[in-house]
């Protein structure tokens, strides 16, 4: 069986997978509202919120595009610096609105003066923001583009925390981020095919006011069926029975814990690089702590690497995303991971490279 440290989707624990073949249940009753409700106390505390959390049977792109649609009645401003904050632009365009963008090299963080400068030729409505972008390994200044967004009246702020969430302490409330979201088999350590989001107020008024929003990521509906521990349409039952093992463990491992665990592992692997003087692909202090994007030396077989440390060890690492595929490859340490674990996959790797 394949061990899978590529960025998401990531190893499913056992436990997961039985808590998800309980058996099935209707949505419009007691029973799942209890599910629902089950599952707040701890989506809140890891997005350091006290607004509901929104189930939304999609993959995370489900709940970016939506945040376009419900909030963006001027202009929408995109934070890009690799491949998934770029596609946000893409997909900006892609439904007809207004947009413009900061982009900067792949590899690079977002500096919150530039996106202040930007935000002062006006006319913006919305920011996006990636806060770990997945395809570098960039972490970005979250509080201190949330500080310089926040400065500006009447403009949202909409956060991926698709690869940082629960690997990293997320403080939407105090930052006064106005929609976060994230995908269930990135940390969360899921399968795939639910993303979790959460709504400021004054998100959900600015939702109001938009004409063409639709129906299934409808904020407002989210917001109405959360009232009454509910989803507008019929939900990944499935997918909450894991989330709800999920929260489990994660409340019984601890918050500060699980955070210095993902720390930790990831400074293995980061560790690993240096042994090898194999450079980090993004910027010290812009490091991401759920993965790590390793530029390939130059005489480095990248793909004869990673085939064989699939072929002779069973781990799967990714080799690279988008325009830097084939010159970066990625490691996750996101999710279940321990020491013991991140140590086998070093050996594996070690072995692969003939090193002992
Ligand atoms: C994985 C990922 C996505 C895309 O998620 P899907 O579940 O494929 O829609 C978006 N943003 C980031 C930062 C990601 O890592």
């Amino acid at each position: 069986m394949s061990k899978l440290y590529i960025p998401g989707p990531i190893n499913v624990s056992p436990e997961t997978f039985a808590a998800m073949s309980q058996p099935m249940i209707g949505h419009r009753g007691a029973e799942f509202e209890a599910l629902y409700a089950s599952v707040q106390p701890g989506l809140q505390e890891l997005a350091g919120t006290r607004r509901p959390a929104y189930l939304s049977t999609s993959s995370a792109w489900g709940v970016m595009e939506a945040a376009l649609r419900n909030l963006c009645g001027k202009k929408v401003l995109t934070l890009c610096c690799g491949a998934f904050s770029d596609k946000w632009f893409d997909v900006a365009n892609k439904l007809g609105l207004a947009a413009d963008k900061i982009q900067v090299e792949w590899g690079q963080a977002i500096a919150p003066d530039a996106v202040r400068a930007k935000l002062e030729e006006g006319g913006f409505d919305l920011v996006t923001l990636v806060h770990n972008e997945t395809s570098t390994g960039v972490m970005n200044d979250l509080a201190g583009i949330a500080q310089v967004v926040k400065s500006f009246p009447g403009v949202l702020l909409v956060v991926d925390s698709v690869s940082s969430f629960s690997a990293v302490p997320i403080a939407m409330d105090e930052l006064g981020i106005d929609v976060l979201l994230a995908g269930v088999q990135k940390a969360l350590a899921l399968p795939p095919g639910m993303a979790v989001f959460f709504c400021s107020e004054a998100a959900l008024e600015r939702a109001k006011a938009q004409p063409n929003r639709g129906y299934y990521f409808d904020f407002v509906e989210f917001a109405k069926n959360a009232e009454k521990n509910n989803t507008p349409s019929t939900p990944a039952i499935s997918l909450i029975f894991g989330l709800q093992h999920m929260m489990a463990t994660v409340a019984a491992e601890g918050l500060a814990n699980r955070y210095a665990r993902h720390a930790a592992n990831n400074a293995m692997i980061h560790a690993w690089g240096k042994r090898h003087g194999v450079a980090n692909f993004a910027p010290e202090g812009n490091q991401s702590v759920s993965l790590t994007c390793f530029a390939k030396p130059a005489d480095f077989d990248q793909a004869g690497f990673i085939k064989n440390l699939k072929a002779r060890h069973g781990y799967v690492i990714n080799g690279g995303y988008g325009k830097i595929k084939g010159l970066t490859f990625r490691i996750s340490n996101m999710g279940n991971e321990t020491a013991a674990t991140m140590q086998a996959l070093i050996d594996a790797m070690d072995d692969v490279l003939g090193v002992k």
